[in-house]
């Protein structure tokens, strides 16, 4: 990737102007000196008002997400990064193999043009270690003071290999609830920058692209129930989504869900609960529990699951309710939470 030189003249225009999203030359030569040639080849269909792509399987998965984080750039990746991983990690969550992305850009008058080939040659990086290509795209420009710096909008297609359907009216009682490693890294990572805390050791952002190692539990034969990652709301928006959704109820073992010291440490002085911090590397799945010391060791040996481990099950009763297990045994909700804890992480 250090290779990728930009045949578009930088020097020449060191900011995006109106002009390279006003649909004359300089945007023809940016989407052709730095987008065309980043994320190329072009289709066979050619640069069309739409690409026409080759789909092996009758079931696909598509979803679409739009990226804001500020800053946009952050330790352990950037808005570029975040864009790609997010969207393959939300394929990947029905169990689907992504393998198209769209990547539209809207991008402020005056960013420098040295950050937009930084994001742009980050989202060539993060698709090619992802295995997906980017099929087609947008860029428009707005006004100076009328967007800040870039947003990127993503929409992504997987296809569907197996006969399982991974959705939350899948958990059963008695199912166990696995992650796949300590939790809260990346909305702490962001906003340490966005404040200028500084802490004893960079803390990094976890993101990274989840489809490797959901493809290794689902082809080893694991009977997975659900799955969702765990991004804005962390891991107790997304057990009470999935309990809400499948009517069940969830308990999870406080003492068992991994965090790293120096993002605990981080929390209590944000005063953030790690529970509720955003992660971009993390999920959980829902497997049953004859198959959950299996899961797990599949998790584990896989580069992405190496801190797994099982945080809760799936308890007989309905009602959707999530309760947590303190560690002196005390149980209490783990509710829904109010408001927005941290605005503009993803
Ligand atoms: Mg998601």
């Amino acid at each position: 990737m250090h290779a990728l030189s930009c045949p578009f003249p930088i020097r020449q225009y060191p900011q995006v102007l109106l002009a390279h999203g006003g649909g004359g030359k300089l945007m023809q030569d940016l989407i052709n000196k730095m987008f065309t040639h980043a994320f190329g080849p072009r289709p066979e269909s050619g640069l069309h008002d739409s690409t026409v792509l080759d789909l092996p399987v009758h079931k696909i998965a598509f979803t679409t997400d739009s990226f804001v984080v500020k800053p946009l750039f952050f330790p352990g990746g950037d808005i570029g990064t975040l864009a790609v991983n997010g969207t393959v990690n939300d394929l990947s969550m029905s169990g689907a193999r992504p393998l198209y992305l769209s990547l539209s850009f809207i991008i402020e008058e005056g960013l420098s043009m040295e950050s937009l080939w930084m994001v742009v040659r980050s989202v060539k990086k993060a698709a090619d270690e992802a295995g997906v290509k980017i099929v087609t795209g947008d860029t428009k420009v707005v006004d100076r003071g009328k967007g800040d710096g870039l947003f990127i909008n993503t929409s992504g297609i997987g296809i569907i290999e197996h006969g399982l359907s991974i959705v939350p009216a899948n958990i059963r009682e008695d199912d166990a609830v696995l992650i796949n490693g300590d939790i809260g890294r990346h909305g702490i990572a962001i906003m340490a920058k966005r404040e200028g805390l500084d802490f004893e050791t960079t803390i990094e952002s976890d993101c990274c692209a989840l489809n490797g190692v959901v493809e290794s539990l689902i082809k080893a034969g694991i009977k997975v129930h659900c799955m969702r990652d765990l991004t804005r709301g962390g891991v107790a928006s997304a057990l009470n989504e999935i309990a809400k959704d499948a009517y069940k109820a969830v308990e999870i073992d406080e003492a068992s869900v991994p965090v790293d010291e120096q993002v605990a440490s981080a929390c209590a002085i944000m005063g953030f609960d790690p529970l509720y911090v955003a992660n971009e590397g993390r999920f959980i799945a829902f497997v049953p529990e004859s198959q959950s010391s299996n899961a797990l060791e599949i998790l584990q040996a896989h580069p992405l699951g190496r801190g797994a481990c099982r945080i809760g099950r799936v308890l007989p009763e309905n009602g959707g309710l999530v309760t947590l297990k303190s560690v002196i045994g005390a149980r209490r909700i783990l509710d829904m939470i109010s408001g927005e804890q941290l605005p503009r992480i993803c």
